[in-house]
């Protein structure tokens, strides 16, 4: 058997954390970057949110 590590592993360390900010209510909240392609929801109003122009530097 050969000595095996999570197949997830190597690809998970590049995550980064991403802040966004709801551009309706202004609440913020953090997502890791592989879900920064994609529209995000606002858990506090419910707002389709793109990460990449709701990024907060
Ligand atoms: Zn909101």
């Amino acid at each position: 058997m050969t000595d095996q590590h999570c197949p997830g592993f190597e690809s998970n360390k590049t995550l980064k954390e991403v802040k966004v900010r709801c551009p309706e209510c202004g609440k913020e909240w953090e997502i890791f970057s592989d879900e920064a392609d994609k529209k995000t929801k606002c858990a506090a109003c419910g707002a389709v949110v793109d990460p990449k122009t709701c990024a907060v530097k």
